[in-house]
């Protein structure tokens, strides 16, 4: 049987602070001239609003 294995797919580096969904755009109350929802684009401070993690160049158990 084996054992507890992380996920390791090649989408691991989805940020998991926003899930990948990186950029929202928040209401801020009223509207424009237009009759538009006036909103703000708020990103993720995580990943500065990629939606992923930069690839780090860290080897895991690498081999001598
Ligand atoms: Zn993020």
């Amino acid at each position: 049987m084996p054992a507890a294995v992380p996920a390791t797919t090649r989408n691991a580096r989805i940020c998991p602070n926003c899930d990948g969904f990186a950029a929202v755009a928040v209401t801020i109350g009223g509207r424009d001239t237009r009759g538009r929802l006036r909103t703000i684009t708020a990103h993720c401070p995580a990943c500065q609003g990629l939606g992923t993690l930069p690839v780090r160049r860290v080897r895991e158990g690498a081999r001598a």
